[in-house]
């Protein structure tokens, strides 16, 4: 079987001693996962999930009992006053798109303090010029860059008190950039000094990748409203599609409303039939993420002691299931990127290559070999095609799944 899979025994020999080194960490994920378990499982207790919440509604989705639970579950995890989590949302870029439009008016400010957001949002913006994004509305954006992976305290401080902010974009996890994602305690103290000059500027943070890697989220430190895909870490590889918008009860509704129309908000939206999977996935995501994060601690160690350059390190502190291999070389990343999808489930048999992605600015190459198209909480590896060559890779369904793919990558770099 590890011959037709062109996996060698040497290789899987090696992942065994790797994996001893990392006992401890696997130790501490274990930890948060139980927590993260306890704290779904709460959730669905006292929102009295049963049967009936699986029905589904169609046309219009008046009176959809299980949409209606799902958003208070959600809520409860997040810990959020509420939540808005529709299969309506195509993704989590729809998601950001719906909540930038709903909190901003023309003439008002959006600033960004992580850099430059993520690539799909850059013509959402306006950044990379688009007849329909927030700037051709009359709406000004600006930016201030991270320094040292940290944010620019003093600079955040000064710019409020100089200018009037209508909303503050955070975003935690990295996206194609070369920074370090950004931790809780460093979202809690940015907060907390963006409070202290500005008490009503909408703090709002992309959480995409970072749900159920810790036992907080950004709502727990005050952050007014947190964004996340459903195809990532909290649909548990189980959602089909979908994403959320949680937070403050008066933004939630804000947001529904651009969501689906003034006057109608949140009282329409078909389920459609999905409630089911929306649950069950949320209920496996704890374990899910924790089998994600696992993955990305093999890789990182593994890797690291073959003698390529990683980002967190094995031991790092983690706040996101992403993990970089910085390959400082085309053909070498390419090459790992095609060993990843050839141990997927699905697809095994396609070759990524390189290709000009709809929303990104490089030509980017994507591992995807999985049940739901474009899912990154399965096992999935992408990179953009330039310097210094690293991979994004996250995921894994589950920790065994993560490790084979780990292993037939580790063959295409050995070649
Ligand atoms: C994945 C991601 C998004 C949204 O991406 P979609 O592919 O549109 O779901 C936004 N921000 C960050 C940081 C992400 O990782």
């Amino acid at each position: 079987m590890l011959e037709e899979l062109g996996i060698t025994k040497e290789t899987l020999n090696y992942l065994k001693e790797e994996e001893a080194k990392v006992k401890d960490i696997f130790a501490q994920i274990d930890d948060t996962c139980r927590y993260n378990s306890l704290k779904v499982l709460s959730a669905f207790h006292k929102y009295n999930v049963q049967e009936g919440y699986f029905n589904s509604t169609t046309g219009y989705g008046y009176n959809d009992l299980g949409r209606d639970n799902i958003e208070k579950i959600f809520a409860y995890v997040l810990d959020a006053e509420d939540a808005l989590v529709r299969s309506q949302f195509i993704s989590g870029t729809h998601a950001l798109t719906v909540a930038l439009f709903a909190f901003l008016r023309p003439s008002e400010t959006m600033l960004s303090i992580s850099g430059a957001p993520y690539d799909t949002l850059h013509e959402v913006i306006g950044i990379k010029p688009n007849n329909s994004s927030l700037i051709s509305y009359g709406i000004k954006y600006d930016q201030i860059d991270l320094i040292n992976d940290d944010f620019d305290y003093h600079k955040i401080s000064e710019y409020l008190k100089e200018k009037k902010v209508k909303l503050i974009e955070i975003q935690r996890s990295k996206g194609y950039s070369t920074r370090k994602s950004i931790s809780l305690d460093k979202v809690e103290k940015v907060i907390k000094t963006i409070r202290e000059v500005d008490k009503e500027v909408i703090i709002m943070v992309d959480n995409c990748y970072c749900e159920f890697v810790e036992k907080e989220t950004p709502l727990t430190y005050g952050a007014d409203i947190i964004v996340g895909s459903l195809i990532k870490n909290l649909g548990g590889g189980i959602a089909p599609n979908g994403a959320y918008i949680a937070g403050h009860h008066d933004l939630v509704e804000l947001a529904s409303e651009r969501l689906t129309c003034p006057g109608e908000g949140r009282e329409v939206g078909p389920s459609l039939g999905i409630n089911k999977a929306i649950l069950q996935g949320l209920y496996m995501a704890p374990s899910v993420v924790a089998s994600a994060l696992k993955t990305a601690v093999l890789t990182s160690v593994a890797l690291e002691d073959l003698g390529y350059q990683v980002e967190p390190k094995y031991n790092e502190h983690r706040t996101d299931i992403v993990q970089n291999i910085i390959f400082n070389d085309e053909q070498k990343l390419i090459k790992y990127i095609q060993g990843i999808q050839m141990a997927s489930p699905i697809d095994s048999n396609s070759l990524p290559l390189p290709w000009d992605m709809p929303g990104y600015e490089d030509q980017v190459i994507m591992a995807s070999g999985s049940f739901t198209q474009g899912s990154s909480i399965e096992l999935s590896a992408d990179a953009p095609i330039r310097p210094p060559y690293i991979a994004y890779q996250q995921g894994g369904l589950t920790y065994e799944y993560g490790r084979l793919g780990l292993a037939r990558a580790i063959e295409e770099l050995k070649k």
